[in-house]
């Protein structure tokens, strides 16, 4: 199905980069895509004769012109690509570049509609400095424009829905830079965010990110295209079903992928639905993990290991292992509270992980702060992370 409205351009041979994808992100950056993709080459042309330029930066002045002129460069080559493969566009894309309370966090704002993107994170890190997390962002804008009944607030809150937004907006970043990782050099404590091809499993891991992740996956393995993706979002269905029809093959995984579940019990404290515990020296809790029938033929050698989110162990919690898939977790330090993942693995992939949320009986009050900290949550649309991919140091 062609688009409605059509990404006009002057000449098309003088931005290669809009149709031949760059072997690598790190060919995206600001200098090599300002010089192949002149800033004025196209405009997008809405239902009326009123033409607008596709990326329009509120607070610019807090930017270095070279650098509001790359930034939007990336901008309208994704404008480009969603107008051309995934439906139409009719306003611009609008980011909010810092300067203002909204942009605290990298992230679109679906009420604001914008894309907020502070100038610099108390890491010294911006979003603005990877074409990769720009090209995820405004995916999700321009799904707002193309989709609107995809983007209500049910359909970017609820996990169940929001992994689609999430794993499409990286599977369409990855059309554009189709290379090995998202977001390479973006976070200070690791190489990258995300492996785009890897081998999640959407039933063993947590959040929309995470579950996003394996979809993209899913959709790189079986080698979807973006007419079938665009298909998927026409059929206004944000399941996994529908996602199925994509291809025979891809229907098949998912759902093998959908009979998997692994179940965690606790004991010797009582079982809470969201894994917070407060333990007490001299009470280990224990921790013991069951796999159903298809994720035992699935996944024969499937282990746990516990892990902080930077991909390293906890040096607050001792996780011994006092049978097969049974382990016990006491505290051994002063620390207060502790985000801690039971990641699942095959061999060296990995299938998933759950967060725990560890505590200090001891330190109770004081730590009381620190689960705000740990279990925030973002209403918006973010770029969002894997914890333990990308780790800092190779084990
Ligand atoms: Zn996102």
């Amino acid at each position: 199905m062609l688009p409605v409205h059509r990404v006009r351009s002057q000449d098309p041979s003088h931005h290669p980069r809009a149709t031949a994808p760059s072997q690598s992100s790190t060919q995206a950056e600001f200098g090599a895509t300002q010089a192949e993709l002149p800033v004025d080459s196209f405009r997008i042309s809405g239902g009326t004769a009123t033409p607008f330029e596709p990326c329009k930066i509120l607070g610019a002045e807090n930017l270095d012109p070279a650098k509001a002129r790359a930034v939007k460069l990336i901008v309208e080559r994704a404008v480009h690509h969603f107008q051309e493969n995934y439906g139409s566009v009719t306003r611009p894309v609008v980011l909010n570049v810092g300067g203002t309370e909204a942009a605290l966090r990298t992230g679109f704002n679906l009420e604001s509609d914008m894309i907020n993107f502070p100038t610099r994170t108390s890491d010294g890190k911006s979003g603005l400095d990877s074409a990769d997390i720009i090209t995820h962002e405004v995916f999700h804008a321009l799904t707002l424009q193309a989709y609107p009944e995809l983007c209500t607030k049910d359909m970017t809150s609820a996990p169940e829905y929001v992994r689609f937004h999430e794993g499409l907006a990286d599977y369409f970043t990855h059309q554009l830079y189709p290379d090995e990782h998202f977001a390479q050099g973006y976070p200070v404590d690791k190489p990258y965010l995300r492996s785009y091809r890897n081998k999640r499993r959407i039933s063993l891991s947590s959040g929309g990110h995470s579950q996003g992740n394996a979809i993209t996956a899913y959709l790189l393995k079986h080698q979807i295209q973006a007419p079938q993706v665009r298909a998927f979002l026409e059929r206004g269905e944000l399941t996994l079903e529908s996602l199925g029809q994509c291809s025979k093959a891809l229907g098949e995984d998912l759902k093998l992928d959908a009979s998997l579940a692994l179940e965690d019990k606790v004991h010797n404290y009582p079982p809470s639905k969201i894994r917070k515990y407060w333990l007490d020296h001299s009470r280990p809790l224990q921790v013991s993990f069951h796999v159903n029938e298809s994720l035992q033929k699935a996944h024969p050698g499937i282990q746990v290991e516990w892990l902080r989110p930077t991909g390293m162990p906890s040096t607050t919690f001792r996780f011994e292992r006092v049978a097969d898939s049974t382990f016990q977790v006491s505290p051994i330090a002063e620390e207060k509270a502790e985000k801690v993942l039971a990641v699942f693995k095959d061999g060296d992939d990995v299938l998933g992980a759950r967060p725990f949320y560890f505590g200090n009986q001891g330190r109770r009050k004081s730590a009381q702060a620190d689960w705000a900290q740990l279990s925030n949550k973002d209403l918006t649309l973010g770029v969002g992370g894997d914890p333990y991919q990308g780790k800092a140091s190779p084990r």
